[in-house]
Formats: structure tokens, sequence, C-alpha cells
């Protein structure tokens, strides 16, 4: 068995180090480019979401490279997501690929089904070692979060412009490397050192955006055309509404881990705007475009795939938080004709409002 996942940002560092601890072959999927929405979009439905396009386009490149299980996750609610792995592959035996398919329903609504998949996929090892396994993966993905934080704080005031970006690479390298739970700690506390030595400029007048939308789209930089890597270079300090470790807290640990931002706070923030569910993360994108206005952010982005269900709710109510809350919101569509260039020059735009906000804000103060 060689299992392989879709890409979705950098998940797929956690979830390699969490297979391969028990053992399992993994085949990760080539990173994601032109070639792989290329692949994924001729032979998806036009209108399905962008993220299963590039799924598919994942696996059909992991294949080449020999993966032959597919480790998917399931879904449930008012969105398309639930459909997604049969789906795909159903499109993948069609176009004549031998794949298994393992689908992993959420914990928190198929516990013991969730525990059942992932110990099939591991061929029965012990709990112990299945537990430690996912403890692994979480460490992982906490530390680079940790990371990516402090290249968002530092993008926009680096001296050397690139050097953010290259001292992450590098940071993530060895988080990359730690093959076990014990060689974590020394590789944070080196990749801290590297993303410390990266001169930065601390008066630096920056303004402050949040970005919220479609968990894929927020979490794939291929996706989103690179919208944090765009923003930090242009002056703003960004801080994304979805980290991958505050979800695998929220949805595998149930919350247990304490200290970390929980989606239940945006959820909590969005009535009377958003009263209730509607699919993916639509009411956390209200919420938490109610917690950026209050907690002082110059402006908020939403992100989201071309037909995505529950943004489009939250895309028709978020001009009444904007104009209530007085934050300036800009929304982002994305799908496999969206280009870079464009993107930059709406990006430019908008940060060009939030600094004549921000120096108006300053002349009142
Ligand atoms: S959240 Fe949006 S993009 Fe994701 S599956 Fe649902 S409708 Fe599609």
């Amino acid at each position: 068995m060689k299992v392989t996942f879709p890409h979705m940002g950098y998940l797929w560092i956690s979830l390699k180090a969490m297979l391969e601890y028990l053992g399992v072959e993994v085949q990760e999927p080539p990173p994601t480019t032109k070639k792989t929405l290329i692949l994924g979009s001729k032979h998806a439905p036009e209108f399905a979401c962008l993220p299963l396009k590039l799924n598919l386009g994942n696996f059909m490149e992991a294949a080449e490279m020999g993966a032959d299980t597919i480790l998917m996750a399931g879904g449930c609610g008012p969105c398309r997501f639930g459909y997604y792995a049969q789906v795909e592959y159903a499109i993948l035996q069609d176009l004549g690929y031998k794949y298994q398919l393992v689908v992993v329903e959420p914990p928190e609504k198929h516990i013991s089904e969730f525990l059942a998949r992932i110990r099939y996929i591991t061929g029965g090892r012990p709990w112990w070692q299945v537990i430690n396994a996912i403890r692994f993966g979480y460490i992982k993905a906490r530390v680079v979060d940790d990371l990516e934080k402090m290249a968002q704080w530092r993008r926009p005031r680096e001296i050397i412009p690139g050097s953010t970006d290259q001292a992450f690479s590098a940071a993530l390298q060895l988080i990359i490397e730690a093959r076990h739970p014990r060689d974590v700690p020394k590789a944070q506390s080196q990749g801290t050192q590297i993303m410390n030595q990266v001169q930065v400029d601390e008066r630096k007048p920056v303004v402050k955006i949040g970005i919220v939308g479609e968990i894929y789209t927020l979490l794939e930089p291929f996706t989103n055309l690179d919208v944090e890597r765009h923003l930090g270079r242009m002056g703003a300090e960004v801080n994304r509404s979805i980290c991958l470790s505050e979800w695998i807290n929220d949805h595998l640990f149930m919350g247990l881990i304490k200290g970390t931002r929980s989606s239940k706070e945006a959820r909590r923030a969005a009535p009377p705007y958003l009263n209730h569910f509607v699919g993916g993360h639509g009411q956390e994108s209200i919420g938490s475009t109610v917690l950026y206005a209050k907690q002082g952010f110059d402006g908020v982005i939403q992100l989201l795939p071309f037909t995505c269900m529950p943004e489009i709710v939250a895309q028709s109510i978020l001009p009444g938080v904007s104009a209530d809350l007085d934050i300036p919101v800009l929304t982002l569509v994305v799908d496999e004709q969206s280009g870079e260039a464009g993107t930059i020059t709406r990006l430019e735009a908008f940060i060009d409002l939030l600094n004549r906000k921000y120096q108006q804000k300053e002349v009142l103060a």
C-alpha cells in the first residue's frame, strides 16, 4: 500500500509524519501547479468546486509516482464536500486508475469509524502508537503554524526584500526533516532562530488585514494566488482566521488543548448577522470579520472558490457587517481562470484604501 492524499497548504507535512511514524509508505503528490489544475479541470465537472479539481489533479500526479491508495476526508452538512471523495474516486475509476479509497469521516460525528479507518490504513497498529502518531502530526502542524505567524509579522517589516520567505523555507525544511516527536523541539528552536535573524524595521507603520473564507482556499497558496505573500510585500501584516493546528484541535481533539484559538469564538461572534451553520466555514467567516473589526484590524479579505455555497452566503452578509462595524471588506473569488496579475492589482487598490483610512485615523488620534 502506498498512500497519498490531497494537498492543502502544509497539511502534507503533518500527514506524512503521522503515517510514516506508523510505518505506512507515503507518496505525497508533487506540489500543486498549473499542470495539476489543467489535469483536474479537464476531467472534473465544469461547475465542481475548484478544490475538487485540484484534488483530482493531485491524485493523477501521485498515481504517476506509484501511489495506489487515497486517504481522503469525508464530510456532512449543506455543502458538496461530503460527496467529494466518491465523485473523485468515480472519475479516477472511469479514467482507468486503480486506486483504493479510504474515506475518513469527521470524528466529531463518527469517532469509532474515524479510528477504525486510521487503524485500517496502519495495518492494525496498537492504539498507543496510533495516538502518538496523531500527536506527532499535530505537533508538526502547530510548529509550522507558529513559523507562519512569524513570517506574517516579518514580511511587511523586512529590510531585505524576500529575506522572510528565504528564512521561512529554511525553517520549514528543519521541521519536515524531524523524523520523531523528540526531534521536533530542537527543529523548532533552530527554525525560530532562523526566523529571528530576519532583519526588520519594527517601527514601520503597517496595515493589519484579517483573512477569512473557505478553508482550502485559505490554506493552499496555489489556490489563493499567494495572497499572503503579496500582501506582506505590499506592507500588510496578515492574520489568517483558520490555521491547521487550530482546525485539528477543534475537530480531532474536540478542543481539548486549551489556550489556542477556537472556531467556536468565531461562531459565537456571528449572530445577529448569521445565526446558524450554513456549511463549510461560512458562519466563521462572518464571526471572524466581526472579531477582526473589534480587534482594530484595518480590513478583511474574504477568499472563496467560485460556486462555494457557504461562502456565497457569507459574501451576501459581509457588506452589512462592513458598514455596521466600519471595516472595509474585499471579496476575492478564485477559479481556474484567475490570474495573479489581476489579483495583485485588486490587492494594491485595497491596500491603498486601507492606508488612506489608516492615515486619517492617525491624524485624528
Ligand atoms: S466549502 Fe465550498 S468549496 Fe468547499 S466543498 Fe463546500 S461548496 Fe465546495
